[in-house]
């Protein structure tokens, strides 16, 4: 089955054509990676593919349902997350609370005092299953600040596994960290989303050796067009 299709999306700013033509699908149980120069186009597609801009014309559409313009919480509600870097918009929020804002986001808000209860039990209970995932639960009640570069990008992809999604999208989890890190990070992504029942990963990523070792799949886009979609077998071919 497909997870996530984009079918020959276009997205202009004005007369800027960020995007063309670019269809992609993600299967379930893949995890593809998105490369490219910068300026290619990769923050418009994952923007685009979660919702959070609407595509000049063409679509996209998550389990078979178009998901133009839903924006992330709605998105996120169906089954797809992503990281927001809330560690840098909120240093001084705990890793609980950061964790915690994530995980109430997917729920609706309540009047009724006890499905509020329950729905407060659902989001602490979700903290601690994420933290233990990614080794963060020594760091619950500090400030993110106060955190490792490596484990503020933890952080980053735990706030998106918090959502429970099926498929989670991830803007350079390793940028910034050392290359015994972000093998570490790949790593305990790869297994949290094996025990998490996450079906499909897309990241965005700059270093070539993550994305040649981990992904099934790798988009090449280039001024805005896909100019390749290969396994890496044949991506790195020559
Ligand atoms: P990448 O993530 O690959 O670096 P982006 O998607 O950020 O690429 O940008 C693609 C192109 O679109 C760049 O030339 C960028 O300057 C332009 N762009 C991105 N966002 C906007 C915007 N909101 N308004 C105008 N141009 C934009
Ligand atoms: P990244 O390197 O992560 O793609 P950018 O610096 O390209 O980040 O973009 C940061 C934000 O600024 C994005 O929301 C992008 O859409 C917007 N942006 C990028 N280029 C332009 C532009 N030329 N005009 C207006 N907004 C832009």
């Amino acid at each position: 089955t497909t997870l996530l299709e984009a079918r020959t999306v276009c997205k202009s700013y004005g007369d800027f054509h960020a995007l063309t033509d670019v269809s992609l699908s993600v299967a379930d149980g893949e995890f593809i990676s998105i490369v490219g120069p910068n300026g290619a186009g990769k923050s418009t597609l994952v923007n685009v593919l979660t919702g959070l801009l609407r595509p000049t014309s063409g679509r996209v559409a998550f389990r078979g349902t178009d998901i133009g313009g839903i924006g992330p919480v709605e998105l996120a509600r169906r089954g797809m997350a992503r990281g927001f870097q809330l560690v840098n918009v909120f240093p001084e929020l705990t890793v609980r609370e950061t964790l915690g804002v994530a995980a109430s986001s997917r729920l609706k808000r309540t009047g009724n005092p006890l499905r509020s209860l329950a729905r407060d039990r659902e989001v602490a209970d979700a903290v601690e299953e994420v933290a233990e995932i990614f080794n963060l639960r020594h760091r619950l009640d500090q400030p993110a600040r106060a955190l490792s570069q490596g484990e503020k990008k933890l952080l980053d992809v735990a706030s998106a596994f918090a959502l429970k999604p099926e498929l989670i999208l991830i803007d350079e989890p390793t940028s910034g960290v050392s290359t015994g890190d972000k093998h570490s990070i790949m790593e305990l992504l790869i297994d949290a989303c094996r025990k998490a029942g996450v079906r499909g990963i897309i990241q965005v990523e700059h270093d070539m050796d993550l994305v040649a070792r981990y992904s099934d799949r790798i988009v090449a886009l280039q001024a805005g067009r896909v100019l390749a979609d290969e396994k890496p077998e044949v991506f790195f071919k020559d």
